[in-house]
This record gives C-alpha cells, sequence and structure tokens, in this order.
C-alpha cells in the first residue's frame, strides 16, 4: 500500500540540555518501569492529550506525529516529547493505519505554523483492545521510514489499565526495541 512518510529532520545530533527532573520547575510525574536504552520524557498535557484522542477513537485506530527535543546532558542521550499532532487524516480502520500524502503533508503544514522550533521525533498509534507492541506491519513503517536514532513509535491501547496503556519503542543496537515505559513529567507554569 502507498506509504510515503517524508521526516524532514531539523539538524543532526542532539542539543545540550539538561533533562526534566534537573531544569528548574519540572518534575518527574512518573518515572516509568524500565528505562530504555534511550530514555523518552513526555510532557503529561501531551501525553493526556494523546489518550483522550486515543479513547475518541473507540475501536478504530488512530494516531498521529511526536514533536520535541533531542538532548544530552552527561553523556547520555534522550527525548523529550513536548507536542503532539493528531493527524486526523490518517485512515483508520480496526487493526490498521495508513497516513495518506494529504494527512502528512497537513502535518507538516502544522508543525512548520505551531511548532517551528520542535523537531519531529516519531509517531503514535492507537491498539484498541489489543495490547501494546508493534506489528509486522507498524516495524515495517519504522524501519522504512523513521530509521534514525532520535526517531520512536509510541503505542497506545486505551483499553489497557494505566500502567501498561503506553509503550514507546526506541532504536537499539540496530533495531526496534521492545516497548519501554515514557518518563512523564510536569513544569510549573512561570
Ligand atoms: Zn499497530
Amino acid at each position: 500500500m502507498p506509504l510515503r512518510i517524508r521526516v524532514r529532520s531539523r539538524g543532526s545530533g542532539p542539543t545540550r540540555r539538561p533533562p526534566p527532573g534537573e531544569r528548574p520547575g519540572s518534575f518527574i510525574v512518573d518515572p516509568g518501569r524500565a528505562t530504555p536504552p534511550l530514555p523518552v520524557y513526555v510532557l503529561r498535557s501531551v501525553l493526556e492529550s494523546m489518550h483522550r484522542y486515543a479513547r475518541s477513537g473507540g475501536e478504530f485506530e488512530v494516531g498521529g506525529f511526536l514533536l520535541g527535543g533531542y538532548h544530552y546532558h552527561e553523556g547520555h542521550s534522550y527525548l523529550d516529547i513536548t507536542a503532539e499532532v493528531p493527524c486526523l487524516k490518517a485512515r483508520s480502520a480496526r487493526t490498521h493505519l495508513t497516513f495518506s500524502n494529504e494527512a502528512q503533508r497537513e502535518f507538516h503544514r502544522v508543525a512548520q505554523e505551531r511548532h517551528p522550533d520542535k523537531r519531529v521525533l516519531g509517531w503514535y498509534h492507537t491498539h484498541p483492545g489489543y495490547g501494546v507492541f508493534l506489528s509486522d506491519y507498524d516495524l515495517f513503517v519504522q524501519r522504512s521510514f523513521f530509521a534514525e536514532e532520535h526517531l520512536v513509535a509510541v503505542v497506545i491501547d486505551p483499553l489497557e489499565p494505566p500502567s501498561q496503556r503506553t509503550g514507546v519503542f526506541v532504536w537499539h543496537r540496530g533495531d526496534v526495541s521492545h516497548g519501554y515505559h515514557l518518563i512523564v513529567y510536569d513544569q510549573e507554569v512561570p
């Protein structure tokens, strides 16, 4: 099936910045149970809006793109998801999701208008009622279109209990890892 996801990278490597929890005014809400090879932080409000969108899809898959920063601190790289763009024009069905060319154009338009300072960090989609994992098709998408060290896949099963609802899959030793927990943080409003 036709699927052409063009991810425009801004810059190449990570930039220096202390992670959430070590920045003034930020604090960790949920450290997750396992730290992936590449820790992935997510702002609480962004995760909540992804979960709302996931539930709104009912029994159909929905998805979108992840944006934020790719940073390093004291020799360790990490990702910081600070925005998500629901891909409203994705074609959704019970067990698969494709991003049409139109949906991708829409995403790039929104990303440039609303988040010009953020990098694309990957994609997310839902598996309503059948668990958090990457299917063969999802692995194909990740390996084909998100094959850079800072591009991840997030899967949400809105019907799972909160602690098992969300997984992030990162690149590790040249392949896609198993699912890890996101590290959820929040920050005081200045
Ligand atoms: Zn999937």
